[in-house]
């Protein structure tokens, strides 16, 4: 990415990773920019959250239509601008549809007015409870899903009735106007979503524009800037970030499968998946076994343009990461069964397996986002828990195990967690996704995704004039006797 001035607008160039060609000029917006974008999007929120959650699922359901009926193209400028394959770009299309429908159609049953019942000493009350929009929510998002990730808040802000400014990473801004000129199509004339484009700086200033709420997803260091820029006005925070997740092989497993999964999970996108598998525990009663596997199906994959499984290193300053990480492990005594350092070659890495790698190694610690994999001998499951539990990081594992797999899979600190099979749990629409600790906090999908973007509201109407005047000069000792007594005989007491 390098931006020019170009008359007194400044515009930045998107350039093709595996090719370095530009593929798209976008402008530099400024803090004005989206300070008229927030309020375009404040007038357009009213009219959109007055619509009935029917409305606004035939709404998304042809914005839905149109990204459907357009991924080829979509899947191009996917490619294009972050150099994943058209393959995995289409599969990535395929899975955010799902959750937009699921927000869609689901908006109304989690987030409409229901009745809950009053307790004891309130009885008196007709309670309801219900989940309305912000107004206008602030989406900003990363590169390397640069349709599943945005789109997991985006559509489920919209599902719950904001309007939302969005923030395109400088990498995929081409992936985001897309999005925006398809929604276009489905709802015209009304600002319902926004792109707007330009580097950290207009993040930043989204921050700060009086949006209801931030959704960010990113990097860990990212996030905690956008936190402290969101503090200043007191807006809340929806924080997807970084991972360093594992895979953990128990003796009972498929390995078959468990390689499979370790491969695809460490090497699909490049390595740069925010739930990607970067470090393997295995038994080691079928460590040699597995590692054999592993290897063996890994010869088959290359990095590099056309044909080729894996694409592209998106950001150049993440090879410096690559790069550091493999030379750390093979300084403190790992090994590359396959790949290393040798095999980086312009923005292509090599699929890299590395063993023996101590756990205090950058390898082992730290995000690599590449298509990288640590494989480490465990004595058993316990041993593999702990150092998998040692991360900062909590955003996913995969657990590969027949008879222990649940056990195994409770025991694990991580917004989610898949059992036989690679990050399926961020695919099913109904289950929500996220991360602890150094991974974020809050969640997209399912019905946790659709009240993340919303507040609860709560509302009673006194339905009698209750005997016990609680909240009234006018409670006299015998209220208070009857208070008293109902205390005792409702908290004093052990069931
Ligand atoms: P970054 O943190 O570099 O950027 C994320 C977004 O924040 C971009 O749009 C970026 O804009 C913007 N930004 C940068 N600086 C600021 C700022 N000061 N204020 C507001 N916004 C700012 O992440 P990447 O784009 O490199 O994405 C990769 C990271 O995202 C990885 O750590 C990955 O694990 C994580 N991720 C997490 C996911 C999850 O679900 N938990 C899913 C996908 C990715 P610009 O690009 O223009 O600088």
């Amino acid at each position: 990415m390098t931006i020019e001035t170009e008359s007194a607008q400044l515009t930045l160039d998107v350039r093709n990773p595996a090719t370095g060609r530009v593929v798209g000029r976008y402008p530099v917006h400024t803090a004005g920019d989206v300070d008229a974008a927030v309020a375009r999007a404040e007038a357009a929120a009213s009219w959109w959250a007055a619509l009935n959650f029917a409305d606004r699922a035939r709404s998304l359901d042809r914005w839905r239509a149109e990204i459907s009926r357009g991924r080829a193209d979509l899947a191009r400028v996917m490619s294009e601008e972050m150099g994943k394959p058209i393959s995995d770009a289409k599969l990535e299309i395929a899975m955010a549809l799902e959750h937009l429908k699921w927000a869609a159609h689901n908006a109304h049953s989690v987030l409409g007015r229901r009745s809950v019942r009053a307790s004891l000493l309130t009885l008196d009350q007709e309670c309801t409870v219900e989940y309305r929009p912000f107004g206008v929510v602030g989406v900003i998002g990363p590169w390397n899903y640069p349709v599943f990730t945005p789109l997991s808040s985006i559509s489920f802000a919209l599902a719950a009735g904001n309007t939302v400014v969005f923030k395109p990473s400088e990498y995929t801004p081409g992936v985001g106007v897309w999005l925006a000129d398809a929604f276009a199509r489905a709802v015209p004339n009304i600002p319902v979503l926004q792109v707007i484009t330009g580097a950290g700086e207009t993040g930043a200033a989204l921050c700060r524009a009086g949006v209801g709420k931030i959704g960010f997803t990113g990097s860990t260091e990212t996030g905690k800037r956008v936190m402290a820029a969101c503090a200043e006005t007191l807006t809340p925070v929806l924080m997807e970030c970084g991972g360093k997740d594992a895979l953990l092989v128990d003796a009972d497993a498929d390995l078959a499968a468990a390689a499979d999964a370790a491969l695809w999970g460490g090497m699909s996108n490049a390595g740069q998946t925010c739930l990607g598998v970067e470090r393997v525990y295995v038994h080691t009663e079928v460590y040699d076994e597995f590692v054999e596997l592993l290897v063996d199906s890994a010869r088959g994959l290359r990095a590099g343009q056309g044909a080729a499984q894996i694409g592209p290193i998106t950001m150049p300053k993440q090879l410096e990461v690559i790069r550091r990480h493999l030379a750390d492990a093979l300084a403190l005594g790992g090994r590359a069964v396959l790949g290393g350092p040798d095999l980086i070659a312009g923005q292509f890495v090599q699929p890299t397996i590395l063993v023996d790698v101590p756990e205090d190694c950058s390898a082992v610690t730290e995000e690599t986002f590449g298509p990288t994999l640590t494989v480490t001998r465990v004595a058993d499951m316990d041993d593999a828990v702990e150092r998998v539990n040692a991360s900062a990081y909590g955003l996913g594992a995969t657990v590969f195990a027949r008879r222990h797999g649940r056990e195994i899979a409770d025991r694990i600190r991580a917004g989610g967690t898949s059992i036989n099979a690679f990050v399926a749990h961020a695919t099913v629409p109904t289950l929500p996704l996220g991360g602890v600790g150094a991974s974020g906090f809050g969640r997209v999908h399912g019905p946790d995704g659709l009240r993340e973007f919303t507040y609860a509201k709560a509302t009673t109407r006194q339905r009698f004039s209750s005997p016990l005047a609680l909240t009234s000069f006018g409670r006299g000792p015998l209220t208070d006797a009857v208070v008293d007594l109902l205390v005792s005989v409702l908290h004093g007491r052990l069931p």
